[in-house]
């Protein structure tokens, strides 16, 4: 009977373990017909504007990567959780928005790891994704972070310019089946063209999915210290 007991505790301890990313990524089917692509949210948690951006995907059924900032997510934890919750995704971008590129070692491994730890603590998982502040980065930099960079083909510039209007047009003009589109979630304006985007391109046969699920959906399987620009299969893709 103890035995048995042991053996049901053991099954349920791996049931619950097996509940990770794999789980989450995998639930999305490859269809023919649907253009896949990735939102990407840099610099936040940012309660007003990250919520409001998960008002809108939960509406539309679609999800997002966040690349949080360490130290902004342990005050914004809730919408952290939220997104997580929705299946978006939660990538590292450093603990203190550090520019790493040229870093000291130590102070590379401080940054990821210390983000990589509050991460740990809302979601209960590790994040393998990193992106680059402002996109820096150089061979020393992809050899140390341990993780895949993720860069962009669609860059919104919303931070910029404050305005949805062009950030709409940045993401229309540009968009294709693929993309990995860069905005911020500190921006007002980045929520608003979220609301009118997201239905535009749901009716227009676009599906927008987590980074790894949008690589994996693509045969693309992200690796450690590998830069990833789209999940278009050429050879400029990825370096
Ligand atoms: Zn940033």
């Amino acid at each position: 009977m103890k035995y048995f007991k042991l053996l049901l505790l053991f099954v349920i301890i791996v049931l619950f373990c097996s509940c990770g990313a794999e789980d989450r990524v995998s639930d999305v089917e490859k269809n023919e017909k649907i253009r896949y692509v990735a939102f990407t949210f840099d610099d936040g948690p940012y309660t007003p504007v990250t919520n409001r951006i998960l008002d809108t995907l939960e509406k539309y059924n679609a999800r997002a990567t966040f690349f949080i900032v360490g130290n902004r997510a342990e005050i914004y934890q809730d919408c952290v959780k939220r997104a997580y919750s929705l299946g978006c995704e939660i990538g590292n971008h450093t603990y203190s928005h550090a520019d790493l590129c040229g870093a000291k070692k130590d102070t590379v491994e401080k940054e990821i790891s210390k983000c990589s730890d509050v991460i740990l603590k809302i979601t209960g998982e590790r994040e393998n994704l990193f992106r680059p502040t402002g996109g820096k980065n150089n061979k020393t930099l992809q050899s140390e972070v341990g993780r895949a960079l993720i860069l962009w083909n669609v860059d919104t510039k919303d931070w910029s310019h404050h305005s949805s209007d062009k950030t709409i047009s940045a993401v229309l003009d540009n968009i294709t089946d693929g993309s990995i589109i860069l905005m911020h979630d500190l921006e007002v304006s980045t929520a608003e063209s979220c609301e009118k985007l997201i239905p535009q391109l749901t009716e227009q046969g676009y599906q927008l999915v987590t980074v790894s699920e949008l690589l994996r959906l693509n045969g693309i399987e992200p690796e450690a210290g590998k830069k990833y620009y789209n999940a278009i299969q050429s050879r400029s893709a990825i370096s």
